[in-house]
C-alpha cells in the first residue's frame, strides 16, 4: 500500500531529475516545473517507488509501463501545449503523463483501453487534487473520442504500427498529433503530425523510442 508521502527526499530527487532532463535538452520551463512538482512515486506499483526518480520506465498493472521522464517531456515538448488546449492522451496508463500535460495547463481527456489502470490512475490523481481536472475514458483510443474532438492536439502513449487517420480527422485545424509509429514492436520513431488545413497535413520525424504497443481497431491486433 502507498502511504502517500512527498519527504524533502522525494524533492530533493525531483529537482536532480529536472536537472538531468535539462541536460538532455529539455529545456521548457513549464514542463520541467510540472515535472518537478508532481510525485512520480505515487505512480508506481510500491516495490518500484524507491526508483520512481531515475529516467526509466517502469512495468505498472496489466502488462504496461509507466514511461520515461525524458519520454513524457519530450512528447509534451513537441505538442506545444498552449494554456487552455484540448488535449486528448492514448494510453492514460499510470496517470503520470496526463498529470504533466494537467500542469502545463491543458483541458486532458485520456482514455485507456484497461479499466483498471483507468481506475487506479484516477485514484492517484486525486491524491494530487488533479482527478477532477482530467476526463478520463475507457475503451479504444486508436479511434480517437469522437463524443470530444476536436482537439488541439492529440497524444498517443503506446507504439503504433501506423498514424490512425481517425486521429488525423479529429484535430483542429492547427492541432498537433504526436505518435510513435514503427512496423516492429521493438522500436518506433516519433512522429509529429499537424493539420495546416483540412488538405494539408505537415510530417515531421523525430528520434526512435520504444514503447509497448498500441492495441485496437486501427492499431496492432491482441
Ligand atoms: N501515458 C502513460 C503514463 O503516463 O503512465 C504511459 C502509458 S503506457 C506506455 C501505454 C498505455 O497505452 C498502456 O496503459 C496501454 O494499455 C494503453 N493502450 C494501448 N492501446 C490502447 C488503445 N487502443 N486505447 C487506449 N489505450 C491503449
Amino acid at each position: 500500500m502507498h502511504n502517500y508521502q512527498d519527504t524533502y527526499k522525494h524533492k530533493g530527487q525531483r529537482r536532480q531529475l529536472r536537472e538531468v532532463l535539462q541536460s538532455k535538452g529539455i529545456k521548457e520551463a513549464s514542463i520541467l516545473d510540472a515535472i518537478e512538482s508532481i510525485p512520480r512515486h505515487y505512480f508506481l506499483p510500491v516495490e518500484f517507488e524507491s526508483h520512481a526518480y531515475e529516467d526509466k520506465a517502469f512495468p505498472i498493472a496489466a502488462g504496461q509501463t509507466i514511461s520515461q521522464p525524458y519520454t513524457v517531456a519530450y512528447q509534451t515538448r513537441l505538442l506545444k501545449v498552449n494554456k487552455g488546449d484540448k488535449i486528448l492522451e492514448i494510453g492514460t496508463g499510470s496517470g503520470y503523463q496526463a498529470a504533466v500535460l494537467c500542469l502545463c495547463g491543458a483541458d486532458v481527456y485520456t482514455i485507456e483501453r484497461h479499466k483498471v489502470l483507468s481506475e487506479t490512475a484516477m485514484q492517484t490523481l486525486n491524491t494530487i487534487g488533479l482527478a477532477s481536472k482530467i476526463h478520463f475514458y475507457v475503451g479504444d483510443g486508436t479511434r480517437g473520442l469522437i463524443s470530444e474532438a476536436p482537439y488541439d492536439g492529440i497524444i498517443v502513449t503506446a507504439g503504433a504500427p501506423s498514424v490512425p487517420k481517425a486521429l488525423v480527422a479529429q484535430l483542429k485545424i492547427g492541432g498537433r498529433l504526436i505518435i510513435p509509429v514503427g512496423k516492429s514492436a521493438e522500436v518506433q520513431r516519433m512522429v509529429r503530425i499537424t493539420k495546416v488545413s483540412e488538405l494539408d497535413i505537415q510530417t515531421e520525424a523525430f528520434d526512435d523510442f520504444s514503447f509497448v504497443p498500441l492495441v485496437g481497431d486501427n492499431g496492432w491486433s491482441l
